[in-house]
Formats: structure tokens, sequence, C-alpha cells
């Protein structure tokens, strides 16, 4: 592991400063950047201004040699007890703007920071359709384009265009979205960051937008634990049917008795077997306990591997999601 104060690391903090319009920490504990509360410190934690200093970011991490991350709300992955060593780019807490580009074609450009709730509400009190049940995906546009999040029928692919990006040694670039080919909870970003897109909305009464938001909104607090630490569904869905049925993840977890199971501080939720829930002081290590249960119990009752939804970053929890 490389040293905190290492000299690599030391010139790319002063490069960083001495570059960049945003902030930059050394040391900085990401538990409160997550809505799981959980994980160890980031070596740098950048938050970029703008799309040109996540250029000059990225740049930097590469002459440098360093590994980096993107993060934006935090609301999908699980960061490693042990923290990351590397540079976490936060796309959060700048790059939130929201216009109309055209509203004859409804258009509509947006930052990449702007929570996706946000435009959820705005988008329907504006009186455009397209995203409105996404109202409950606590995420930014940024982490709601790299995952492809969605819910209740509506998810980014279908409404985003064009997609602002910063790539890995190349600078920024604006790219179609028929350019990515858009899986179940994963657009297909692959070393860029995402500074912005346009998305594509339709006309529809503000009063039945609103009532959607307010239906699925409900549902969520109702069905689901929305208002304790956690990342949202831990798993991806299958892909094919178990058993001659088509099942969610939740539901299999669910007939396998693991609802309330629970190792440390992380626990099953009672209410959404999908989720795992930080019932309080819980490690990232006790979440990837659950997980490793759960995915053992699944996979010997249907013969099944779940995969992960949730993201990990670090080291010890396990690398990438699998
Ligand atoms: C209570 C709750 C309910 C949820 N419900 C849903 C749901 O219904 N549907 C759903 O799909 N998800 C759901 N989620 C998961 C999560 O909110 C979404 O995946 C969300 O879009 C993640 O956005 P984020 O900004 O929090 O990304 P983060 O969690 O910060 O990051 C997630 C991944 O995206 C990458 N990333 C983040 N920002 C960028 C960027 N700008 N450019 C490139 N890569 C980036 C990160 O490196 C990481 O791999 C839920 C989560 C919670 C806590």
């Amino acid at each position: 592991m490389r040293s905190r104060a290492s000299p690599d690391l030391k010139g790319a903090v002063e490069a960083f400063r001495s570059s960049l319009a945003g902030d930059v920490q050394i040391d900085v504990p990401l538990a409160r950047f997550t809505t799981y509360r959980i994980g160890g410190p980031a070596a740098v934690l950048v938050e970029p201004a703008s799309p040109n200093d996540v250029a000059a970011a990225l740049e930097i991490c590469v002459d440098y040699g360093l590994p980096w991350v993107a993060l934006g709300f935090g609301s999908n992955v699980l960061v490693a007890d042990a923290g990351y060593d590397g540079v976490v780019i936060r796309i959060g807490k700048y790059l939130k703007h929201v216009e109309a580009e055209s509203k004859e074609a409804g258009l509509w450009s947006v930052g990449a920071g702007l929570p996706t709730p946000r435009l959820a509400r705005l988008s329907a009190e504006a009186g455009w359709s397209g995203v409105q049940r996404l109202i409950g995906v606590p995420g930014t546009i940024g982490g709601g384009v790299y995952m492809n999040a969605g819910a209740h029928g509506q998810d980014f692919g279908q409404v985003v265009r064009r997609i602002d990006l910063v790539r890995l040694g190349g600078g920024r670039e604006t790219i179609g979205a028929d350019a990515l080919p858009w899986h179940y909870r994963d657009a297909g970003i692959r070393d860029a960051i995402v500074v912005g897109c346009s998305m594509q909305l339709a006309r529809a009464p503000v009063l039945e937008l609103k009532e959607d938001i307010r239906k699925h909104f409900r549902w969520r607090q109702r069905g689901t634990p929305f208002n304790e630490p956690c990342c949202g569904s831990v798993f991806r869905n299958p892909n094919r049917p178990i058993a001659g049925e088509r099942r969610t993840a939740g539901q299999l977890i669910d007939a396998a008795g693991l609802k309330g199971y629970t190792q440390g501080g992380a626990q099953v939720s009672t209410k959404h077997a999908n989720y795992i829930v930080n019932i309080g002081h819980s490690t990232a290590a006790d979440v990837r306990r659950v997980i490793d249960t759960v995915r053992e119990r699944v996979r010997r009752r249907f013969d099944v591997d779940l995969r992960l939804e949730v993201q990990m970053v670090g080291g010890e929890v396990g690398g990438a999601a699998d």
C-alpha cells in the first residue's frame, strides 16, 4: 500500500491545488459521503468545480500514476473499511446546472452533479415526463447515467441522448447515447467521468406527473427501508426465469428465509430483502459477510449466482463489482 505521505502523492496534491478551481482535501473519511455511512478515508478527495477541472484532475492522476474512482452521491457504493488509497473524484458538489436546451424538442441539458430526485421534481413541475418515477433514486445524474439507474419502468437509457464526459487520457468529449450498450444497471461507461448529459423528455399534464411522483414516493417509503442507511438494491435481478418463473433478487432472498439475517451492524432488511441496511456502526466487512451468506444460501436453494449491483470501492471489500 502506498504511504499516504509518499512523494508522488504530495506532488499530485500540489498539482491538484495549483490546477483546480474546485476543492482538494487529503485523508478524508468517506463514510459521510455515502448513504451507507460506511467507509474509511480517501488518500485524496477532489471535488471539481467544472468539466475542465475534471479533465485536469484525471490528467494529474495519469501523470502521477495514481488510481482514481468517480463518486457521486455515494448511494450505490460500499467503501472498504480501510478506505481508498487513491484519488476520489466526487461529482456532487458542483456541476449542478439544469436548463431547457430546446423546449420544442423537449431537450434538457443537465449537469452530472444534480441530484436525480431534484430533476424528477423540477421536470414534473414544468410538465415534462420521462424521469418523474426516479424520484426515489437518491443519486446524482452522473451516477445515474453510469449505472443506468431506473425504477418503475423508467431508466436513464430511455431518455439520455448525449453524454458529456472526460475520458482517461483523452480529455473532454460528447458522445451519442447510441455509442453505449445500456445494459440493465450498467450503461457500459469505462475509464471516463460523466460531467453532464442531454435528455429528451415528453410533454405531459403537471397534475398527472405530480400524482405519479406521489404514488411512487409513497411506495418507496412503505415498501423499502428508504430512510435507513443503505445502498438500495444490493443485487441485480436474475436475467433468467427461476424454475419457470420471473423472480426478483429480493423474492429469492426472502424465500431463502434471510429477511432479518444479521452480521455485526449489517442486516437484510425486514422490509425489502434486496436491501442490506446499516443498523448501527456497521463496517464494510459486516456488509460483505451478509452478502457472502446471502449469495451462498440463494445459490444452494435456487442454483442462482446473484450478481452485485452495489459498486465496491477500495481493496478489501472485494474489488470490482462482480
Ligand atoms: C434508498 C435507495 C434507493 C435506491 N433505489 C434505486 C432504484 O430504484 N433504482 C436504481 O437504479 N438505483 C437505486 N438506488 C441506487 C443508487 O441510488 C443509483 O444507482 C444512483 O444512480 C447512483 O448514483 P450516485 O450518484 O449515488 O452514484 P455513486 O453511488 O456515487 O456511484 C455509483 C457508481 O457510479 C460511478 N459514478 C458516479 N458518478 C459518476 C460520474 N459522474 N461519472 C462516471 N461514473 C460515476 C461510481 O464510480 C460508482 O461505480 C437506490 C439507493 C438507495 C440508497
